[in-house]
Protein backbone atom coordinates (compact mmCIF):
# COMPACT_ATOMS: atom_id res chain seq x y z
CA UNK A 1 0.00 0.00 0.00
CA UNK A 2 2.60 2.10 -0.52
CA UNK A 3 1.81 6.42 -0.74
CA UNK A 4 5.00 6.88 -3.43
CA UNK A 5 4.51 9.14 -6.00
CA UNK A 6 6.63 7.55 -8.89
CA UNK A 7 9.15 9.64 -11.27
CA UNK A 8 6.93 11.14 -13.37
CA UNK A 9 8.03 10.10 -17.26
CA UNK A 10 7.71 12.54 -19.94
CA UNK A 11 6.87 10.28 -22.44
CA UNK A 12 3.67 9.19 -21.84
CA UNK A 13 2.55 7.63 -24.19
CA UNK A 14 -1.37 6.54 -24.70
CA UNK A 15 -4.22 8.39 -22.69
CA UNK A 16 -6.51 6.21 -24.46
CA UNK A 17 -7.07 3.15 -22.12
CA UNK A 18 -10.79 1.61 -21.98
CA UNK A 19 -12.21 -1.19 -21.69
CA UNK A 20 -10.87 -4.35 -24.30
CA UNK A 21 -8.09 -2.00 -25.11
CA UNK A 22 -5.14 -3.52 -24.03
CA UNK A 23 -2.38 -3.59 -26.48
CA UNK A 24 0.46 -6.46 -26.80
CA UNK A 25 3.92 -5.54 -27.02
CA UNK A 26 5.22 -6.43 -30.46
CA UNK A 27 8.66 -7.14 -31.23
CA UNK A 28 10.23 -3.71 -33.50
CA UNK A 29 8.47 -3.87 -36.78
CA UNK A 30 12.20 -5.02 -38.16
CA UNK A 31 12.02 -8.11 -36.14
CA UNK A 32 11.20 -11.49 -37.95
CA UNK A 33 11.06 -14.62 -37.04
CA UNK A 34 14.27 -16.06 -38.04
CA UNK A 35 16.54 -12.35 -38.09
CA UNK A 36 18.28 -11.83 -34.95
CA UNK A 37 17.20 -8.03 -33.87
CA UNK A 38 17.70 -5.93 -30.51
CA UNK A 39 14.98 -6.56 -28.01
CA UNK A 40 12.87 -3.69 -27.41
CA UNK A 41 14.19 -2.02 -25.05
CA UNK A 42 10.62 -1.27 -23.52
CA UNK A 43 8.10 -3.62 -22.01
CA UNK A 44 5.38 -0.93 -23.16
CA UNK A 45 3.81 0.31 -20.24
CA UNK A 46 2.09 3.37 -21.11
CA UNK A 47 3.19 4.81 -17.33
CA UNK A 48 6.72 3.60 -17.30
CA UNK A 49 7.84 3.68 -21.38
CA UNK A 50 11.48 2.81 -20.38
CA UNK A 51 11.16 -0.20 -17.98
CA UNK A 52 11.42 -3.66 -19.58
CA UNK A 53 12.38 -5.45 -22.44
CA UNK A 54 9.69 -7.01 -24.65
CA UNK A 55 12.64 -9.27 -26.70
CA UNK A 56 12.08 -11.98 -23.70
CA UNK A 57 10.72 -13.47 -20.51
CA UNK A 58 12.48 -14.82 -17.59
CA UNK A 59 11.90 -17.83 -16.26
CA UNK A 60 13.95 -17.93 -13.11
CA UNK A 61 16.33 -14.95 -11.20
CA UNK A 62 19.30 -16.24 -8.86
CA UNK A 63 20.56 -13.36 -7.08
CA UNK A 64 23.71 -14.00 -4.68
CA UNK A 65 24.84 -11.33 -2.84
CA UNK A 66 27.30 -9.90 0.49
CA UNK A 67 26.13 -7.15 2.63
CA UNK A 68 28.82 -5.02 4.44
CA UNK A 69 26.41 -3.03 7.17
CA UNK A 70 29.71 -0.62 7.74
CA UNK A 71 30.23 0.85 4.22
CA UNK A 72 26.21 -0.09 2.85
CA UNK A 73 27.87 -1.52 0.06
CA UNK A 74 26.90 -5.02 -2.01
CA UNK A 75 29.12 -7.39 -3.88
CA UNK A 76 26.27 -9.22 -6.48
CA UNK A 77 26.40 -11.18 -9.18
CA UNK A 78 22.76 -12.46 -10.64
CA UNK A 79 21.82 -14.77 -13.10
CA UNK A 80 18.72 -14.41 -15.36
CA UNK A 81 17.35 -17.30 -17.10
CA UNK A 82 14.98 -16.01 -19.84
CA UNK A 83 13.91 -17.46 -22.83
CA UNK A 84 13.56 -14.94 -26.23
CA UNK A 85 10.56 -14.15 -27.80
CA UNK A 86 12.48 -13.47 -31.12
CA UNK A 87 15.90 -14.68 -31.78
CA UNK A 88 18.15 -11.38 -30.24
CA UNK A 89 21.41 -9.66 -31.28
CA UNK A 90 21.23 -7.61 -28.30
CA UNK A 91 19.22 -6.83 -24.93
CA UNK A 92 18.94 -4.88 -22.51
CA UNK A 93 17.90 -5.31 -18.52
CA UNK A 94 17.36 -2.47 -16.24
CA UNK A 95 19.76 -1.89 -13.14
CA UNK A 96 20.08 1.65 -11.81
CA UNK A 97 23.18 2.63 -10.10
CA UNK A 98 26.05 0.37 -9.21
CA UNK A 99 29.03 -0.65 -10.96
CA UNK A 100 28.91 -4.00 -13.08
CA UNK A 101 31.99 -5.78 -13.59
CA UNK A 102 31.34 -8.23 -15.92
CA UNK A 103 28.42 -9.67 -18.32
CA UNK A 104 28.50 -13.61 -19.17
CA UNK A 105 26.00 -14.91 -21.42
CA UNK A 106 25.91 -18.71 -21.69
CA UNK A 107 29.07 -18.69 -20.30
CA UNK A 108 31.13 -16.65 -22.45
CA UNK A 109 32.27 -12.97 -21.59
CA UNK A 110 30.13 -10.26 -23.23
CA UNK A 111 30.11 -6.73 -24.29
CA UNK A 112 27.66 -4.30 -22.50
CA UNK A 113 26.77 -1.10 -22.14
CA UNK A 114 24.88 1.68 -19.26
CA UNK A 115 22.23 4.16 -20.65
CA UNK A 116 20.79 5.66 -17.88
CA UNK A 117 19.29 2.30 -15.84
CA UNK A 118 19.57 0.65 -19.01
CA UNK A 119 22.20 -2.21 -19.23
CA UNK A 120 22.34 -3.08 -22.98
CA UNK A 121 23.82 -6.29 -23.62
CA UNK A 122 25.72 -7.91 -27.22
CA UNK A 123 26.91 -11.38 -26.81
CA UNK A 124 29.33 -13.03 -29.33
CA UNK A 125 26.55 -14.88 -31.14
CA UNK A 126 23.14 -13.92 -30.94
CA UNK A 127 20.94 -15.53 -28.56
CA UNK A 128 17.66 -17.50 -29.48
CA UNK A 129 15.07 -19.58 -27.48
CA UNK A 130 16.86 -20.20 -23.78
CA UNK A 131 19.69 -17.87 -22.57
CA UNK A 132 21.73 -16.50 -19.65
CA UNK A 133 22.87 -14.12 -18.49
CA UNK A 134 25.00 -13.52 -15.65
CA UNK A 135 26.03 -10.53 -14.35
CA UNK A 136 28.80 -9.33 -11.55
CA UNK A 137 28.18 -6.35 -9.91
CA UNK A 138 29.03 -4.26 -6.62
CA UNK A 139 28.70 -0.94 -4.92
CA UNK A 140 26.16 0.90 -2.72
CA UNK A 141 23.02 0.77 -4.11
CA UNK A 142 21.07 3.48 -4.63
CA UNK A 143 17.34 4.17 -3.35
CA UNK A 144 14.96 4.95 -6.59
CA UNK A 145 13.38 8.83 -5.68
CA UNK A 146 10.51 9.69 -6.36
CA UNK A 147 9.69 13.32 -7.07
CA UNK A 148 7.68 14.08 -3.82
CA UNK A 149 10.54 12.86 -2.34
CA UNK A 150 9.43 9.38 -1.09
CA UNK A 151 11.94 6.46 -1.69
CA UNK A 152 11.67 2.40 -2.99
CA UNK A 153 14.13 -0.01 -4.19
CA UNK A 154 16.83 -0.60 -2.14
CA UNK A 155 16.67 1.56 1.53
CA UNK A 156 19.46 1.76 4.14
CA UNK A 157 18.42 1.77 7.52
CA UNK A 158 20.08 1.99 10.88
CA UNK A 159 20.94 -1.34 10.88
CA UNK A 160 20.72 -2.82 7.75
CA UNK A 161 18.63 -2.24 4.52
CA UNK A 162 15.25 -3.29 3.35
CA UNK A 163 14.12 -3.30 -0.12
CA UNK A 164 10.05 -2.18 -0.71
CA UNK A 165 10.25 -1.94 -5.08
CA UNK A 166 6.76 -0.59 -6.00
CA UNK A 167 6.70 0.27 -8.77
CA UNK A 168 9.91 0.24 -10.34
CA UNK A 169 12.71 0.03 -7.66
CA UNK A 170 13.46 -3.78 -7.92
CA UNK A 171 16.40 -2.58 -10.65
CA UNK A 172 18.23 -0.57 -7.94
CA UNK A 173 19.55 -3.86 -6.18
CA UNK A 174 19.35 -6.40 -9.53
CA UNK A 175 19.70 -6.44 -12.73
CA UNK A 176 16.01 -7.49 -14.13
CA UNK A 177 13.34 -7.62 -16.73
CA UNK A 178 11.67 -4.59 -14.38
CA UNK A 179 7.88 -5.07 -15.68
CA UNK A 180 4.99 -7.01 -13.64
CA UNK A 181 4.48 -8.53 -16.93
CA UNK A 182 7.69 -10.68 -16.51
CA UNK A 183 7.11 -12.80 -13.58
CA UNK A 184 9.62 -15.52 -12.67
CA UNK A 185 10.58 -17.58 -9.88
CA UNK A 186 13.41 -16.81 -7.83
CA UNK A 187 16.47 -17.78 -5.68
CA UNK A 188 18.42 -15.53 -3.09
CA UNK A 189 21.41 -15.67 -1.43
CA UNK A 190 22.61 -13.09 0.79
CA UNK A 191 25.60 -13.45 3.29
CA UNK A 192 25.52 -10.46 6.10
CA UNK A 193 27.35 -10.68 9.43
CA UNK A 194 26.13 -13.19 11.84
CA UNK A 195 24.09 -11.31 14.18
CA UNK A 196 21.94 -9.91 11.13
CA UNK A 197 19.20 -11.56 9.97
CA UNK A 198 18.02 -11.67 6.65
CA UNK A 199 14.11 -12.13 5.36
CA UNK A 200 12.70 -12.70 1.64
CA UNK A 201 10.16 -14.13 -0.39
CA UNK A 202 9.41 -17.51 -0.53
CA UNK A 203 10.72 -20.29 1.73
CA UNK A 204 13.82 -20.48 3.73
CA UNK A 205 15.69 -23.39 2.40
CA UNK A 206 19.59 -22.86 4.05
CA UNK A 207 21.25 -21.31 6.38
CA UNK A 208 24.78 -21.42 7.09
CA UNK A 209 27.29 -19.69 9.22
CA UNK A 210 31.29 -19.60 9.19
CA UNK A 211 33.61 -17.11 10.70
CA UNK A 212 30.60 -14.60 11.75
CA UNK A 213 29.04 -14.42 8.93
CA UNK A 214 25.85 -16.26 7.85
CA UNK A 215 24.91 -17.15 4.51
CA UNK A 216 20.90 -17.19 4.29
CA UNK A 217 19.27 -18.94 1.35
CA UNK A 218 15.52 -18.02 -0.03
CA UNK A 219 13.38 -19.57 -2.71
CA UNK A 220 10.55 -18.21 -4.69
CA UNK A 221 9.14 -21.09 -6.04
CA UNK A 222 5.78 -19.34 -7.23
CA UNK A 223 6.33 -16.99 -9.97
CA UNK A 224 6.49 -13.66 -8.79
CA UNK A 225 6.97 -9.82 -10.55
CA UNK A 226 10.05 -8.11 -9.68
CA UNK A 227 8.18 -5.03 -7.40
CA UNK A 228 7.53 -7.70 -5.28
CA UNK A 229 10.89 -9.36 -4.72
CA UNK A 230 12.61 -8.10 -1.22
CA UNK A 231 15.62 -8.62 1.19
CA UNK A 232 15.18 -7.31 4.57
CA UNK A 233 18.54 -6.86 6.69
CA UNK A 234 18.89 -6.04 10.43
CA UNK A 235 18.55 -6.92 13.65
CA UNK A 236 15.72 -8.86 13.96
CA UNK A 237 13.86 -11.55 15.81
CA UNK A 238 12.91 -14.32 14.13
CA UNK A 239 9.72 -16.11 15.03
CA UNK A 240 9.38 -19.76 12.73
CA UNK A 241 5.84 -21.51 13.50
CA UNK A 242 3.64 -22.88 11.23
CA UNK A 243 -0.19 -22.79 10.25
CA UNK A 244 -3.13 -24.27 9.10
CA UNK A 245 -5.38 -23.00 6.58
CA UNK A 246 -8.84 -23.88 6.10
CA UNK A 247 -8.19 -26.46 4.07
CA UNK A 248 -5.90 -28.22 6.69
CA UNK A 249 -2.65 -27.72 4.79
CA UNK A 250 0.12 -26.72 6.66
CA UNK A 251 2.14 -23.22 5.95
CA UNK A 252 5.31 -22.11 7.16
CA UNK A 253 4.72 -18.77 8.58
CA UNK A 254 8.52 -17.27 9.13
CA UNK A 255 8.14 -13.41 10.62
CA UNK A 256 10.73 -10.70 11.32
CA UNK A 257 10.48 -8.64 14.01
CA UNK A 258 12.49 -5.35 14.94
CA UNK A 259 12.76 -5.69 18.70
CA UNK A 260 12.20 -1.90 19.00
CA UNK A 261 8.79 -2.48 18.57
CA UNK A 262 8.64 -5.05 21.21
CA UNK A 263 7.31 -9.05 20.16
CA UNK A 264 4.38 -7.91 17.91
CA UNK A 265 2.51 -10.78 19.53
CA UNK A 266 -0.70 -9.74 18.43
CA UNK A 267 0.19 -9.11 14.78
CA UNK A 268 2.28 -12.67 14.54
CA UNK A 269 -1.52 -13.73 16.24
CA UNK A 270 -3.37 -11.73 13.50
CA UNK A 271 -1.71 -13.59 10.60
CA UNK A 272 -2.90 -16.85 10.50
CA UNK A 273 -6.56 -15.49 11.65
CA UNK A 274 -6.75 -12.97 8.50
CA UNK A 275 -5.19 -15.58 5.95
CA UNK A 276 -8.29 -18.16 7.05
CA UNK A 277 -10.64 -15.27 6.95
CA UNK A 278 -9.45 -14.19 3.33
CA UNK A 279 -8.87 -17.99 2.37
CA UNK A 280 -12.95 -18.01 2.99
CA UNK A 281 -14.15 -15.71 1.06
CA UNK A 282 -11.33 -15.15 -1.77
CA UNK A 283 -10.40 -18.88 -2.25
CA UNK A 284 -7.33 -20.84 -1.36
CA UNK A 285 -4.22 -19.60 0.14
CA UNK A 286 -1.77 -19.08 -2.96
CA UNK A 287 1.67 -19.57 -2.01
CA UNK A 288 3.78 -22.11 0.39
CA UNK A 289 4.55 -19.38 2.93
CA UNK A 290 3.54 -16.34 4.86
CA UNK A 291 4.95 -14.16 7.82
CA UNK A 292 5.31 -10.54 8.05
CA UNK A 293 8.73 -8.34 8.21
CA UNK A 294 8.19 -5.46 10.75
CA UNK A 295 11.28 -2.68 10.57
CA UNK A 296 11.69 1.37 10.91
CA UNK A 297 12.12 1.14 6.98
CA UNK A 298 11.66 5.34 7.10
CA UNK A 299 9.73 5.24 4.08
CA UNK A 300 6.26 5.61 5.37
CA UNK A 301 4.18 2.62 3.73
CA UNK A 302 3.59 -1.19 4.08
CA UNK A 303 4.25 -2.86 0.77
CA UNK A 304 2.75 -6.84 0.19
CA UNK A 305 5.98 -8.20 -1.12
CA UNK A 306 5.10 -11.88 -1.75
CA UNK A 307 4.34 -14.23 0.94
CA UNK A 308 5.89 -11.60 3.41
CA UNK A 309 4.72 -7.88 3.42
CA UNK A 310 6.81 -5.33 4.79
CA UNK A 311 5.21 -2.57 7.45
CA UNK A 312 7.29 0.07 8.45
CA UNK A 313 6.69 0.18 11.91
CA UNK A 314 4.06 -1.78 13.89
CA UNK A 315 1.24 -2.55 11.61
CA UNK A 316 -2.66 -1.71 12.42
CA UNK A 317 -4.94 -4.84 11.83
CA UNK A 318 -6.25 -3.76 8.83
CA UNK A 319 -2.95 -2.55 7.12
CA UNK A 320 -2.49 -6.61 7.77
CA UNK A 321 -5.40 -7.58 6.18
CA UNK A 322 -4.70 -5.32 3.30
CA UNK A 323 -1.39 -6.71 2.59
CA UNK A 324 -2.25 -9.88 2.91
CA UNK A 325 -5.28 -9.92 0.64
CA UNK A 326 -2.62 -8.60 -2.12
CA UNK A 327 -1.14 -12.11 -1.96
CA UNK A 328 -4.14 -12.87 -3.76
CA UNK A 329 -4.96 -9.88 -5.86
CA UNK A 330 -1.46 -8.04 -7.15
CA UNK A 331 1.13 -10.77 -6.01
CA UNK A 332 -0.68 -13.80 -7.58
CA UNK A 333 -3.37 -12.25 -10.13
CA UNK A 334 -1.01 -9.33 -11.15
CA UNK A 335 -2.17 -6.98 -13.51
CA UNK A 336 -0.24 -6.46 -16.96
CA UNK A 337 -0.15 -2.48 -17.24
CA UNK A 338 0.01 0.12 -14.32
CA UNK A 339 -3.44 1.74 -15.09
CA UNK A 340 -4.87 -1.65 -13.83
CA UNK A 341 -3.70 -1.32 -10.38
CA UNK A 342 -7.09 -0.71 -8.95
CA UNK A 343 -7.24 -4.54 -9.28
CA UNK A 344 -4.49 -4.81 -6.77
CA UNK A 345 -5.47 -1.67 -4.70
CA UNK A 346 -9.68 -1.70 -4.80
CA UNK A 347 -9.57 -4.99 -4.10
CA UNK A 348 -7.33 -5.16 -1.06
CA UNK A 349 -8.96 -1.63 0.25
CA UNK A 350 -12.84 -3.99 -0.09
CA UNK A 351 -10.94 -6.62 1.91
CA UNK A 352 -10.54 -4.41 4.89
CA UNK A 353 -14.22 -3.19 4.62
CA UNK A 354 -15.08 -7.03 4.94
CA UNK A 355 -12.72 -7.38 8.18
CA UNK A 356 -14.08 -4.21 9.06
CA UNK A 357 -17.65 -5.45 9.42
CA UNK A 358 -17.25 -7.80 11.06
CA UNK A 359 -14.90 -6.31 13.72
CA UNK A 360 -17.35 -3.42 15.07
CA UNK A 361 -17.22 -1.70 11.88
CA UNK A 362 -19.92 -0.52 9.17
CA UNK A 363 -21.09 -3.36 6.88
CA UNK A 364 -19.07 -2.83 3.09
CA UNK A 365 -22.14 -1.37 1.73
CA UNK A 366 -22.48 1.46 4.77
CA UNK A 367 -18.79 1.94 3.95
CA UNK A 368 -19.37 2.73 0.43
CA UNK A 369 -22.53 5.35 1.62
CA UNK A 370 -19.91 7.11 3.92
CA UNK A 371 -17.57 7.51 1.12
CA UNK A 372 -20.04 8.75 -1.09
CA UNK A 373 -22.09 11.01 0.68
CA UNK A 374 -18.90 12.51 2.53
CA UNK A 375 -17.20 13.37 -1.34
CA UNK A 376 -19.10 16.03 -2.97
CA UNK A 377 -18.52 15.98 -7.58
CA UNK A 378 -15.72 18.27 -6.61
CA UNK A 379 -13.90 15.82 -4.78
CA UNK A 380 -10.27 14.43 -5.68
CA UNK A 381 -11.88 11.12 -5.68
CA UNK A 382 -13.54 11.00 -8.54
CA UNK A 383 -10.85 12.43 -10.76
CA UNK A 384 -8.75 11.27 -12.28
CA UNK A 385 -10.59 7.52 -13.00
CA UNK A 386 -9.48 4.81 -11.31
CA UNK A 387 -8.47 2.95 -14.86
CA UNK A 388 -8.09 6.16 -17.01
CA UNK A 389 -4.97 7.59 -16.24
CA UNK A 390 -1.67 9.42 -17.41
CA UNK A 391 -0.32 10.46 -15.11
CA UNK A 392 2.11 7.53 -12.53
CA UNK A 393 1.96 10.37 -9.52
CA UNK A 394 -1.75 9.11 -9.72
CA UNK A 395 -1.22 5.38 -9.14
CA UNK A 396 -1.42 5.47 -5.23
CA UNK A 397 -4.02 8.10 -4.80
CA UNK A 398 -7.38 7.61 -3.52
CA UNK A 399 -9.45 6.93 -6.91
CA UNK A 400 -7.49 3.89 -7.08
CA UNK A 401 -8.11 2.85 -3.84
CA UNK A 402 -11.39 4.09 -2.90
CA UNK A 403 -13.23 4.32 -5.83
CA UNK A 404 -11.78 1.50 -6.90
CA UNK A 405 -13.31 -0.57 -3.67
CA UNK A 406 -16.59 1.23 -4.09
CA UNK A 407 -16.46 -0.50 -7.63
CA UNK A 408 -16.78 -3.84 -6.18
CA UNK A 409 -19.34 -2.98 -3.71
CA UNK A 410 -21.11 -1.23 -6.61
CA UNK A 411 -20.84 -4.79 -8.41
CA UNK A 412 -21.82 -6.37 -5.41
CA UNK A 413 -25.14 -4.65 -5.03
CA UNK A 414 -25.70 -5.46 -8.82
CA UNK A 415 -25.02 -9.25 -9.24
CA UNK A 416 -25.83 -10.10 -5.72
CA UNK A 417 -23.61 -11.59 -2.85
CA UNK A 418 -23.24 -14.80 -4.19
CA UNK A 419 -22.58 -14.12 -7.45
CA UNK A 420 -19.63 -11.10 -6.43
CA UNK A 421 -17.97 -13.72 -4.21
CA UNK A 422 -18.06 -16.52 -6.81
CA UNK A 423 -16.55 -14.09 -9.40
CA UNK A 424 -13.79 -13.15 -6.61
CA UNK A 425 -12.72 -16.62 -6.51
CA UNK A 426 -13.34 -17.15 -9.46
CA UNK A 427 -10.66 -14.18 -10.43
CA UNK A 428 -8.35 -15.66 -8.06
CA UNK A 429 -7.97 -19.44 -9.42
CA UNK A 430 -8.42 -18.52 -13.25
CA UNK A 431 -5.74 -16.24 -13.02
CA UNK A 432 -2.96 -18.14 -10.18
CA UNK A 433 0.23 -17.17 -10.59
CA UNK A 434 -0.51 -15.19 -13.59
CA UNK A 435 -2.09 -11.60 -14.90
CA UNK A 436 -5.30 -10.30 -15.29
CA UNK A 437 -6.98 -7.18 -16.97
CA UNK A 438 -10.05 -5.03 -16.06
CA UNK A 439 -11.31 -6.22 -19.42
CA UNK A 440 -11.09 -10.11 -18.27
CA UNK A 441 -12.28 -9.34 -14.50
CA UNK A 442 -15.66 -7.44 -17.01
CA UNK A 443 -16.18 -11.21 -18.62
CA UNK A 444 -15.43 -13.21 -15.40
CA UNK A 445 -18.59 -10.98 -13.97
CA UNK A 446 -20.67 -10.86 -16.94
CA UNK A 447 -20.35 -14.83 -17.57
CA UNK A 448 -20.93 -15.41 -13.99
CA UNK A 449 -23.96 -12.96 -13.45
CA UNK A 450 -25.51 -13.43 -17.07
CA UNK A 451 -25.73 -9.88 -16.97
CA UNK A 452 -24.71 -6.66 -19.23
CA UNK A 453 -22.09 -5.16 -16.69
CA UNK A 454 -20.10 -2.87 -19.64
CA UNK A 455 -21.59 0.26 -18.43
CA UNK A 456 -21.89 -0.54 -14.79
CA UNK A 457 -17.41 -0.57 -14.74
CA UNK A 458 -17.51 2.04 -17.42
CA UNK A 459 -19.10 4.56 -15.36
CA UNK A 460 -16.71 3.68 -11.97
CA UNK A 461 -13.64 2.82 -13.81
CA UNK A 462 -13.55 5.18 -16.76
CA UNK A 463 -15.13 8.40 -15.87
CA UNK A 464 -13.49 11.07 -14.23
CA UNK A 465 -16.49 12.71 -12.31
CA UNK A 466 -18.64 11.40 -9.54
CA UNK A 467 -21.43 8.65 -10.36
CA UNK A 468 -24.85 9.31 -10.13
CA UNK A 469 -27.64 7.58 -8.95
CA UNK A 470 -26.29 5.99 -5.96
ZN1 LIG B 1 -2.19 -1.98 -1.31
Amino acid sequence: MPSVRPRLVAAVLATTVGLGSLTAVAPPATARASTPSPGGGSAGDPLFPSMGNSGYQVRHYAIRLAFAPRTGRIDAATSVFARTTHPLSSYSLDLQGLHVRSVRVDGHPARFERHGHKLVVTPRRPVRGRFTTSVAYAGRPTTHIDPDGSSEGWVPTDDGATVVSEPVGAMTWFPDNNTPRDKATFAVRVTAPSRLAVAGNGELVRRRSQAGRTTWTWRQGHRMATYLAMVSIGRYSVHHSTMRTTTGRRLPVWSFVDPRYGSQAAVRRLVPRAVRFLERRYGRYPFSSTGVVIDRVGVGYALETQNRPVFDGAPDAVTVVHELAHQWYGDSVTLTRWTDLWLHEGFATYSEDLWNAVHGGPSPARAFRERYDANPASSSLWSPAPARFSDPADMFGAPVYERGAMTLQVLRERIGTSDFFAVMRRWAAAHHEGHGTTAQLVALAERVSGQDLGPLFHDWLYVPARPSGY
